[in-house]
């Protein structure tokens, strides 16, 4: 079968190896001149399957009340603009803070990250990617004793799904990550998840889509995709500037701007962008940087080590498509690495970045079929896209493939808004 993949992200290019994997005739269209160039290329680095909480959840409210108007906020919500979508986005964010809800969509979330990351490990395994990958674990710290114990209990709640979240003191924390020893704050201790790894998102992509190539696919760079052509209920071709590039079928992979391609055909995807920075610092001592992926869980920032670098990332700002950046929260970044990993690297050699999540009121992606039966969606990952990007891409591989996925689609698709 034809299949063309609208994005090539980490997303898109997953999708488009599992198809080539599975025999499909594959063709990649973005308006980039290579891969991974968006938001999958300077993300926080983590595969964190067990931390796969969603945003909307009953902690955040008092949150977000705490956090309005300040420009230093890990997240910023710029609602002053009347933007019905925006609004309405909001409201289905709201109804998803209950604690049912949040159970629900924490399953669902967790059923695709899990997945995945066994994906990535065989994907690994078989193709010897090399992306600056540790599988040392991820280490959430506190520094507030409330969030600690709230953290603590809410472990022992999801090693009910099967996780190992181990609760550590702050002196086992330090053993755990000795670089952490430096660390300014007093830190009241932290939630350890040794099964989860970290890994540079772009290089992965770089490398998968070079193995994607050997296995076949095409890819058409610099290409922005102007519409879907549809005629009886089916996609009939991509439109691009010179010409129609047509398929079986077509697997739409364009993140936050998906919603903008599917609104035409009738298609209603409730996903916005959130706004994430990060910053690349070199490192200069490397005993002084971490080798664990840490969460600072009450700065909502993640360190990561990525070879000789050291990536800090994290905050959400909701302001529409606007890629600018806000020196105050790229800063606000470089002097938290500082207080926690000081002296670890060249901060004045520190390069600034900023990417637009995809984000579901749920905090769940948005994986499979539409009203139209050659149009497949894998979109609306939000803060754990390189987390689901392999399992997400071999679900809907095996679902064009007309195969069973390896695990139950209920409550993932696009029919549960
Ligand atoms: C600050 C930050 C930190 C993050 N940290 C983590 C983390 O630690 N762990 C984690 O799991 N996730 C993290 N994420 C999320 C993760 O980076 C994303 O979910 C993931 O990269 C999304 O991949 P994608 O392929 O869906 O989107 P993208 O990488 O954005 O790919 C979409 C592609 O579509 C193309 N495109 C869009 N519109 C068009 C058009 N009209 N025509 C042609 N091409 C088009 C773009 O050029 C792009 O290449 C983070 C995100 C941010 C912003």
């Amino acid at each position: 079968m034809k299949v063309v993949v609208l994005g090539a992200g980490v997303t898109g290019i997953a999708t488009a190896w599992y198809l080539a994997e599975a025999g499909h005739e594959v063709t990649v269209i973005d308006r980039q001149p290579e891969a991974g160039l968006e938001t999958s290329f300077a993300n926080g680095g983590q595969i964190s399957a067990c931390h796969a909480e969603p945003w909307a959840n009953p902690a955040v409210l008092p949150k977000l009340l705490k956090w309005l108007g300040r420009e230093d906020a890990p997240l910023v919500f710029r609602l002053l603009r009347w933007d019905p979508a925006l609004w309405a986005w909001g409201l289905r964010f709201l109804t998803n803070c209950t604690p049912g809800k949040t159970a629900i969509n924490t399953e669902r979330t967790l059923r695709v990250a899990l997945h995945s990351r066994t994906c990535l490990q065989q994907l690994r395994q078989k193709l010897s990617l090399d992306y600056d990958h540790l599988d040392k674990g991820i280490l959430s710290i506190y520094t507030d004793p409330k969030e600690f114990d709230h953290a603590s209990r809410a472990a022992e709640f999801m090693n009910k799904y099967g996780l190992d979240r181990q609760v550590k003191s702050s002196q086992e924390c330090f053993q755990v990550e000795p670089a952490l020893s430096h660390m300014r704050d007093p830190l009241q201790g932290g939630i350890y998840t040794a099964s989860d790894e970290s890994g540079d998102a772009f290089k992965f992509t770089q490398e998968l889509a070079k193995a994607a190539q050997k296995n076949g696919v095409q890819f058409r760079w610099n290409t922005p995709i102007k519409a879907l052509a549809h005629y009886n209920g089916l996609i009939n071709g991509i439109v691009t500037e010179h010409e129609l590039i047509t398929a079986d079928s077509y697997v739409l992979a364009l993140a936050s701007y998906s919603p903008i391609l599917a609104a035409p055909l009738g298609l209603r995807l409730p996903i916005v962008p959130a706004k994430g920075y990060s910053v690349t610092i070199p490192i200069t001592d490397p005993a002084k940087a971490p080798q664990v992926s840490v969460t600072d869980d009450g700065r909502k920032m993640v360190f990561t080590r990525l070879g000789d670098r050291l990536r800090v990332a994290g905050t959400a700002e909701m302001a529409g498509w606007d890629l600018s950046m806000t020196e105050i929260r790229w800063k606000m970044q470089i002097e938290r690495v500082k207080a926690l990993f000081p002296e670890c690297g060249a901060f004045d050699a520190a390069e600034p970045w900023a990417g637009l999540r995809a984000i579901t009121p749920d905090s769940s992606p948005i994986l499979g079929t539409t009203p139209y039966p050659n149009l497949w969606l894998n979109t609306g990952h939000g803060t754990l896209g390189w987390t689901m990007a392999c399992g997400a891409g071999q679900i809907i591989a095996d679902l064009i493939s007309g195969k069973e996925p390896a695990i139950a689609m209920t409550g993932l698709g696009l029919d549960r808004f």
